[in-house]
């Protein structure tokens, strides 16, 4: 009896199993063609220097207009890619389009964007990059490529080389959510990174969390004496922002801020801008 029942139940599990197995596959199939198909956009997140409130910069942050499906985030569907090695296609794609736009912004603003582990496996990533920097005319010190610590657990000595040719190119290093994955601390130490930026794990938390208010001191405090910047992601209140200025990050990143929107701020200030100088057709007493 006991072996009939679990063999049912084994067989229960295995169907699930298949229809997990079966969903990812069609998602992997429908990603294949997201590119030509027109179904991908880039959403465009500010980067705030915290002593003044400017806008530095964008991150790029992909999104899936998948059919049927509505607007899809990454974490639905990144993994997903990452496993069929889509994801190289789809980056590509992402960092021409961020590159593109970015161009066409006022000079100091830097458009960062996420690269994925796999695509540091590839053996032309930075060529690739080099050429949609001359393609796109945008000068390599604007581009900051977002890298996250499960990059350095696949084939390490390959993504240090990588990364110091991209180091070599001009364009800006960044490491993402770090705190959250291993070897952290001689990653720091060996490559050249411009950038730290503190996961939002701990910004949710650091109202209620003395340990995380800890951790992201200390994770401040080793950027700064290693001569790298740190940013807080996932600002979503003023105090959090109150306290990660108060323990001395540079730049801050989340919804209290702006959140991802498929225009950036930028244009829509550089039209006010336009728009004040130029005027926008209607007449209004003048009163300067
Ligand atoms: P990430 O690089 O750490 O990007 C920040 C994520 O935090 C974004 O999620 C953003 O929408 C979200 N976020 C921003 N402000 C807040 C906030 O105040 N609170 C909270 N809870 N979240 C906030 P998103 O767009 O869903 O992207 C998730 C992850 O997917 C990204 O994390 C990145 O790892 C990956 N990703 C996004 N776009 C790309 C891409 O073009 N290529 C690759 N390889 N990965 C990407
Ligand atoms: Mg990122
Ligand atoms: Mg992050
Ligand atoms: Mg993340």
């Amino acid at each position: 009896r006991a072996k009939h029942a679990g063999r049912s139940k084994a067989c229960f599990f295995d169907a699930e199993m298949d229809e997990a197995v079966r969903a990812r596959r069609q998602i992997e199939a429908e990603l294949r063609h997201a590119t030509t198909r027109s179904q991908l956009s880039v959403n465009y997140q500010p980067i705030l220097d915290s002593r003044t409130g400017s806008i530095t910069g964008y991150e790029a942050l992909m999104r899936w207009n998948r059919p049927g499906h509505g607007m899809s985030e990454p974490e639905v569907f990144i993994s997903i890619a990452e496993e069929s090695g889509v994801i190289v296609q789809l980056g590509e794609w992402v960092l021409r389009q961020a590159c593109t736009e970015a161009a066409r912004w006022p000079q100091p603003l830097s458009i960062a964007v996420n690269v994925s582990p796999v695509q540091f496996m590839l053996p032309n990533l930075c060529e690739g990059v080099a050429a949609i920097l001359e393609e796109t005319g945008l000068a390599p010190h604007r581009l900051e490529l977002e890298i996250t610590e499960a990059a350095f657990e696949r084939d390490r000595s390959n993504v240090i080389a990588t990364l110091m040719r991209l180091h070599g190119l001009g364009v800006r290093i960044v490491m993402d959510d770090f705190g959250t994955g291993f070897s952290s601390l001689s990653n720091l130490r060996a490559l050249p990174f411009h950038k730290i930026k503190v996961d939002r794990s701990f910004t949710g938390i650091l109202e209620h969390d003395a340990v995380a208010r800890s951790i992201v001191r200390a994770i401040i405090g080793l950027g700064h004496s290693l001569g790298i910047q740190v940013v807080t992601e996932g600002v979503e209140t003023e105090l959090q922002r109150q306290i990660v200025i108060e323990e001395g990050c540079e730049q801050l990143q989340g919804l209290l801020l702006g959140k991802p929107d498929i225009e950036p701020s930028v244009k829509l200030a550089a039209r006010e801008n336009f728009l004040s100088v130029h005027g926008d057709g209607f007449d209004r007493p003048c009163n300067a």
